[in-house]
């Protein structure tokens, strides 16, 4: 059985920073989608110079090179317990595919994290990353120890391109029309569960713990 966690929720919501967290307690890599086709971007590979069109707009990468990047990581070795997954299913072709990664002994947990738009624009605008590592700071909530540079490693601290206002709010609109109605097709299929996200990572952290997610039977296996 893998414990499969799908980190669902509009652009802004903490799946990076939550996602990091529960990785390490829950020891399950954190698969996140944009950090895979940035890296792909960034090291020009095929997947890449596609992908970079579609990002700088807020648009959705083309499922099938979504797929491709997502099909090479789950097959590697530390995904055979489960994985955390970020940003992936955005639509439902995607969902579909994923239904033919996994089994029905895997535990499949949808978590869908919640917030008003306002919080999220202002999440977003202030958010910066670490050009080197990754690390997501926002500069009111999380600063850095000092200005513009990485507490973890010293890299220079970026705001992502897409984190500008106009692209932002395509993302949102995207994420409504596209990646919300998604809840309706995991309802029943897998545990689906929501947590209110528009607070600070420690609280909403207590709250995924209180789910004791990994205690629980799954009741979508008492069916079968
Ligand atoms: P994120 O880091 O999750 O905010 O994703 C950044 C951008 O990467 C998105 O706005 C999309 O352009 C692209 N992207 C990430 N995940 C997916 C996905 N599952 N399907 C299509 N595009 C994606």
């Amino acid at each position: 059985m893998r414990r499969i966690v799908i980190l669902f929720g509009p652009p802004g919501i903490g799946k990076g920073t939550v996602g990091k967290i529960l990785s390490e307690r829950w020891k399950l890599p954190l698969i996140s989608m944009g950090d895979l086709l940035r890296d792909n971007v960034k090291n020009s590979t095929s997947i890449g110079k596609t992908a970079e069109e579609f990002m700088k707009k807020g648009e959705l990468v083309p499922d099938s090179i979504v797929f491709e990047a997502l099909n090479d990581r789950v097959k590697q070795a530390d995904a055979s317990t489960g994985f955390l997954m970020d940003g992936f299913p955005r639509n439902l072709s995607q969902a579909e595919m994923f239904e033919k990664i996994v089994n029905e002994k895997d535990s499949v947990v949808l978590l869908n994290l919640i917030a008003q738009d306002s919080i999220l624009i202002e999440r977003l605008s202030l958010r910066r990353i670490c050009k080197n590592c990754g690390a997501i700071y926002h500069l009111k909530n999380i600063p850095p120890k000092k200005q513009g540079v990485c507490d973890i490693c010293g890299g220079e601290l970026i705001q992502r391109e897409d984190d500008r206002p106009d692209v932002i709010l395509r993302r949102l609109e995207v994420f409504r029309n596209e990646t919300n109605p998604l809840i309706n097709y995991y309802q029943g299929r897998h545990r689906v569960m929501a947590v209110s996200a528009g607070d600070n990572p420690d609280n909403i952290l207590k709250r995924i713990e209180e789910l004791k997610l990994w205690e629980q039977k799954d009741p979508t296996k008492l069916k079968k």
